[in-house]
């Protein structure tokens, strides 16, 4: 076995949440996938891509995508950066801000893939636990003479809670470092950090696809910084990170924003439907901002009720924090699959 760098040895890698293939036997409301079909827009337009041919290279800087957002966004195209995914988004924006002996910050629990990113550039991690009302420490403010980078998902993963721009404008103040909003639900929410990107050179908003527009197969994300952070960070991506389908695919989704209106409405009224039968049951939910809500139980175990679950056909995210708890993270999918996961629950939680 060739030696790797020790980082990696040491590190463990990320587990992406369970993708059954094949037979589609799973109710899946495990990954916050959307559960409707995307915009008939997005087909149309990635059929036209290949009906002309895939012979060529890409636009390296997916300007079409650029362009429209930009004016969805009212910001200019240069501040804005287009990624395989979001996760691609975050590697980027690791790389250029993070070396060796470095050091990151994120809130914990939250998104698992920010410790990863830290380990592959054999940064340090540290790690600020949420206060028990999901709001922030004044320890995620404070500077240090290593710390590079700061990540915030908001809303957060796996709670669907917030803090607000104005609460993030203060962090940033104060930070020596940039902060890296992952916005990757906040087409679920009512608020957004957008603004703060013109205040504050060190704010990046990350965005995606995959959840709110229902294009996770399709990898798209992007993110909002200003000009010259994004001119840095371009020297950073692969030259050709986007596909001209996904290109053409992701143009032509936020273009439909109409979709975008209908399918939040849906599963707003879902997601206020499920945490209201999951608190009956006498789950405790906190109020979700996301497409997914966060359910604990005071006294019953609930990684039986995960395993349950998913013998009787429905995957949901159980998720174990060492040293801070568990629970179970469950997708706003649609009104059918939510109803048949609440009458298999409404049987498991029984206390
Ligand atoms: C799903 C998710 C992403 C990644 O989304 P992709 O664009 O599919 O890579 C990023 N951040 C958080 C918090 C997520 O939940």
């Amino acid at each position: 076995m060739p030696s790797v760098r020790p980082n990696i040895a040491e590190m463990k890698g990320y587990t992406p949440g369970e993708q059954p293939q094949g037979v589609e036997k799973f109710i899946k409301l495990n990954t916050n996938e959307n559960s409707y079909q995307c915009s008939p827009k997005v087909k149309a337009a990635i059929g036209h891509v290949v009906q002309a041919g895939l012979q060529k290279y890409p636009d390296p800087f997916a300007t079409a995508f650029r362009i429209r957002a930009s004016e969805l966004l009212g910001i200019a195209p240069d501040w804005i950066l287009c990624g395989n995914g979001s996760d691609d988004i975050l590697t980027i924006v690791t790389r250029a801000f993070v070396g060796t002996s470095d050091m990151v910050r994120f809130a914990n629990p939250s998104y698992l893939l920010y410790r990863t990113m830290a380990e592959l550039q054999g940064a340090a991690c540290d790690i600020v636990n949420y206060n028990p009302d999901w709001s922030l420490p004044p320890e995620f403010s404070q500077g240090n003479d290593w710390l590079r980078l700061v990540y915030l998902a908001n809303p957060n993963s796996p709670s669907g809670t917030m803090i607000a721009p104005a609460e993030i404008a203060a962090i940033a103040d104060v930070l020596p470092c940039p902060l890296l909003v992952d916005e990757a639900y906040v087409d679920f929410a009512e608020t957004n950090c957008i603004s703060l990107v013109a205040e504050n050179e060190k704010v990046m908003v990350a965005r995606t696809l995959s959840k709110s527009y229902a294009l996770a197969g399709l990898r798209f994300g992007y993110l909002v910084a200003q000009p010259q952070v994004i001119q840095e960070l371009n020297k950073v991506k692969d030259s050709y990170n986007c596909d001209s389908l996904s290109i053409a695919g992701a143009t032509a989704a936020i273009d439909d924003q109409g979709w975008l209106a209908e399918n939040r409405a849906r599963i707003l009224a879902t997601r206020a439907r499920m945490t209201a039968s999951l608190r009956e049951m006498g789950m405790q939910v906190v109020d979700s901002h996301a497409n997914f809500v966060w359910c604990t139980h005071e006294s019953i175990p609930v990684e039986p009720i995960y395993r349950q679950l998913k013998q009787s056909g429905v995957l949901v995210r159980y998720m174990l924090y060492p040293g801070w708890g568990d629970g179970l993270r469950i997708t706003v999918g649609t009104d059918e699959q939510v109803d048949a996961c609440l009458a298999l629950l409404s049987g498991l939680v029984v206390s």
